[in-house]
């Protein structure tokens, strides 16, 4: 920012105490603080309670996920939903609540009515920092991209809400032009993804075969053990969302494979707008 001429509003006094105060002219007044502000002072779970309830609706979230989880993991969930919602602006209001979860770590399903997606938290694994959440199989280098977090955990289910939001637009698209006689097709929408094609556009801008470029994003994108994934999705299932959590943790000192994933599932999500 230059220097230069400041331009000052008509001043306005305020009596107080029997005295004229000078009033900060609107402009200047501090801005309203944002969620993320907010959050990250919030001392208390009810306090959470009324900013989460605030943004989602009280349908969304369920209160028993908030009061099994640790407060600062919780916190550290909501603001990197709110960050990545930011980052990823097609995808405001797409996320519906946090809810709880009783197997893994945590995922990303479909509302009931397919209109959006919950974050569904495992609150046992959620209820104190502990090792799972900052790298699932810590004796497996190489499973999850590097530099796993609890935040990059939050990052790889946001890879799958943006999926299901692809989803959903292509279903729609689909009934639309009537392609839907296919019925694999609508097979494959239910199952979560039909993202073949998607993955050849990065593919093609690689120049590799999928397993070298699923194998480039992490050992969980080229081979997602059974015990953790949900086996009716695609391959490349995993793939877009470890290469979204690369990206969200190491920014352009992610592989290049991730960087090529996430383009070209952003550039497909971008085709339906907001
Ligand atoms: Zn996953």
């Amino acid at each position: 920012m230059g220097g230069g001429r400041t331009v000052e509003g008509a001043a306005i006094y305020r009596r107080v105490n029997g005295q004229y105060v000078r009033q900060v002219p609107y402009k200047n007044q501090p801005k309203e603080k944002s969620f993320r502000d907010k959050v990250k002072e919030a001392k208390t779970k009810n306090e959470i309670w009324a900013l989460v309830t605030g943004k989602y609706g009280t349908k969304g979230v369920m209160r028993s996920t908030l009061m099994k989880s640790d407060l600062e993991l919780y916190k550290r969930v909501v603001t990197t939903l709110d960050e990545l919602e930011e980052q990823y602006p097609f995808m405001k209001g797409f996320v519906k609540g946090i809810r709880s979860r009783v197997t893994a770590v945590a995922s990303m399903d479909l509302t009931d009515d397919s209109d959006g997606a919950y974050l569904k938290l495992n609150t046992s694994v959620w209820a104190a920092d502990n090792a799972r959440l900052h790298s699932m199989d810590p004796n497996e280098r190489g499973y999850h991209p590097p530099h796993t977090s609890p935040e990059s955990i939050i990052a790889h289910e946001f890879g799958h809400a943006i999926q299901h939001y692809i989803t959903i637009r292509k279903k729609a698209e689909a009934e639309r032009t009537g392609i839907m006689a296919e019925y694999e097709f609508w097979q494959k929408l239910q199952a979560g993804t039909v993202l073949d094609d998607v993955e050849n556009k990065a593919l093609r801008s690689l120049d590799m075969d999928a397993n070298t470029a699923r194998g480039g994003i992490s050992g969980y994108a080229q081979s997602p053990d059974d015990k953790y994934h949900d086996t009716n999705t695609s391959p490349q299932y995993e793939s877009f969302s470890e290469a979204l959590a690369d990206v969200y943790a190491n920014g352009n000192n992610a592989s290049r494979e991730s960087k090529a994933y996430v383009q070209a599932l952003i550039a497909e999500a971008e085709r339906y707008g907001g």
